[in-house]
């Protein structure tokens, strides 16, 4: 078994992924002068999402002055909404700049972490058999990481080309195929227009139609690069605007839901100028409310799906074949390839990690009726534990990173009372956990997401393990520091 120098001392801090959160994290504990930690990423770079996600047509759908690190503005994003290239490089160059690259082990995949009560640490096992122990461990391994594919009969007997839009095959020519690409999500509209100009044929099989509205992106002009350069404060003007303005539509989701009326006539009219046949505006009309499930932004779908070599299917798929696609009606269409863009096993959150806490209990588990935690950072029973990007921390309306930024905060601050209160551990009071939640889950109930649709928001039973339902300065609010009286802390 190789060991590692790296992994012999315990150290104060173990780290789950450099994503976004992970490297922020990071950069806030070298600023709180928490140097003592380790970032174990299971991929051979950073970047999380935005390396794994290199379709084309990939790019972000909340404005990039808002989707990035407030504490590190970048002025010259070349679009409204950057594509994943300047993302990813966004985040290299943050892993570079901050010098975090030295306290990163690339591929290195946890496969479990274990708290051990009397040495009051926890030791992590990689998947290949090294260990390392920490005071804390921080999960940073994001909720749609690990691509789902749907199950379908004899999905494996097909001989042609299959992949998943997260591990876009890029050495596999699509010019001039035959193409069926599964699943109509954020993954979808945004490569099904980039690759229907090239391939021969696309069958785009739909299970439920999206809701797509305008998307407001243009290139930046090279004045305003300059002028942003040049002044920097109003690029922050920018980002708080956005932010004003992706806030504003919390009233529509969790406050008044029948708010979203007037977005759904913006949709009526963004399907109506890009699709012209009665027949494919049917199919392309969603027969759910607005906001239940996302709410997609693309200024190319609709024109897309009007070509002629694009067809859209929304009978469902009976089989997959050796040769193509059959579906219920007992049609086959013959591919050469098949595109799965089916999204993420986002309600899974730390599977497939066994994560087990105080007295032996197991996070999965613990999670069995579904996931949940204290703002979505701590549970109860796993001490010194906290999670990034957690349980009832995703959003429909605004930035991912803003979030994050608030955890960063909530957990800088549990890391310092530990290390300045010279405790050995804090684990989450039940009764914390019990009350936060039942008070979360009944503002649920009152979400546009209850109104009658699935979601990847929900586990298969129905709860809503992903999505916070309120405002994201009520969360920055309740994340400002941590209340030790919420735990029970052991010196
Ligand atoms: C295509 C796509 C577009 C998106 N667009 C937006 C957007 O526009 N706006 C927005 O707010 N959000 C968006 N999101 C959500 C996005 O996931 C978050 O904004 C953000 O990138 C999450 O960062 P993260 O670090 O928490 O997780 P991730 O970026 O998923 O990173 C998790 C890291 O953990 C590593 N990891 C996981 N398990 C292990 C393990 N067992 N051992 C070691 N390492 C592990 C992974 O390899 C990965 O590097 C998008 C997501 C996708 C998939």
């Amino acid at each position: 078994m190789h060991k590692s120098p790296l992994n012999t001392a315990p150290l104060r801090v173990l780290i789950i992924g450099a994503g976004f959160g992970g490297l922020g994290l990071a950069i806030q504990l070298q600023k709180a002068g928490i140097g003592d930690f380790l970032i174990l990423e299971k991929g051979a770079q950073v970047g999380g999402t935005w390396r794994d996600n290199t379709y084309p047509g990939a790019a972000c759908d909340v404005p990039s002055h808002l989707y990035s690190y407030s504490f590190e503005p970048k002025s010259d994003w070349s679009r409204k909404f950057a594509p994943q290239a300047e993302i990813f490089a966004y985040q290299q160059h943050c892993a570079d700049k901050y010098g975090l690259l030295p306290q990163i082990r690339f591929n290195t995949e946890v496969a479990s972490a274990e708290f051990d009560e009397a040495a009051g640490l926890w030791r992590v096992l990689t998947s290949d058999g090294e260990t390392f122990s920490a005071q804390a461990l921080v999960s940073a391994c994001g909720q749609l990481n690990r691509p789902a594919y749907p199950r379908l009969p004899g999905m494996e007997q097909f001989r042609g080309e299959v992949f998943h839009s997260a591990r876009w095959n890029h050495a596999y020519d699509l010019r001039g195929k035959r193409v069926a690409v599964v699943g109509t999500g954020a993954s979808a509209i945004q490569f099904v227009p980039a690759i229907a100009p090239e391939v021969a044929q696309l069958h785009l099989f739909q299970r439920s139609a999206a809701y797509v509205i305008p998307k407001p992106d243009r290139a930046y002009k090279p004045w305003e690069l300059a002028v942003m350069r040049r002044f920097p404060a109003l690029q922050k003007v920018d980002r708080l605007l956005k932010y004003i303005q992706h806030e504003s539509r919390v009233l529509a989701f969790s406050v008044f839901p029948s708010l979203m009326k007037v977005m759904r006539g913006a949709f009526a009219r963004h399907l109506a100028r890009g699709i012209a046949d009665p027949q494919l505006r049917a199919k392309l009309t969603p027969d759910y409310p607005l906001g239940c499930k996302r709410i997609l932004i693309s200024n190319d779908y609709y024109p897309a799906l009007a070509r002629a070599n694009v067809e859209v299917v929304n009978d469902g798929i009976r089989e997959v074949t050796a040769n193509g696609v059959v579906t219920e009606d007992g049609r086959e269409r013959p591919v050469d390839a098949i595109i799965y863009g089916t999204g993420f096993a986002a309600t899974d959150f730390l599977a497939p990690m066994h994560i087990t806490g105080r007295g032996g209990l197991d996070l999965n588990q613990a999670w069995r009726a579904g996931a949940e935690a204290y703002l979505g950072i701590s549970v109860s029973g796993f001490p010194n534990l906290f999670i990034l990007y957690g349980p009832n921390t995703n959003l429909g309306h605004n930035s991912i990173i803003y979030m994050l930024e608030s955890q960063f905060r909530y957990v800088v601050g549990c890391l310092r009372e530990l290390r300045d209160q010279g405790l050995r551990a804090m684990e989450l009071k039940p009764e914390v956990q019990r009350r936060f939640n039942q008070d979360l889950h009944k503002r649920v109930q009152h979400t546009v997401w209850e109104q009658g649709c699935t979601s990847w928001y929900k586990t298969a039973e129905g709860k809503n393990t992903n999505n916070w339902p309120g405002f994201t300065f009520t969360y920055r609010q309740y994340t400002r520091r941590p209340e030790l009286a919420d735990y029970e802390c052991t010196r």
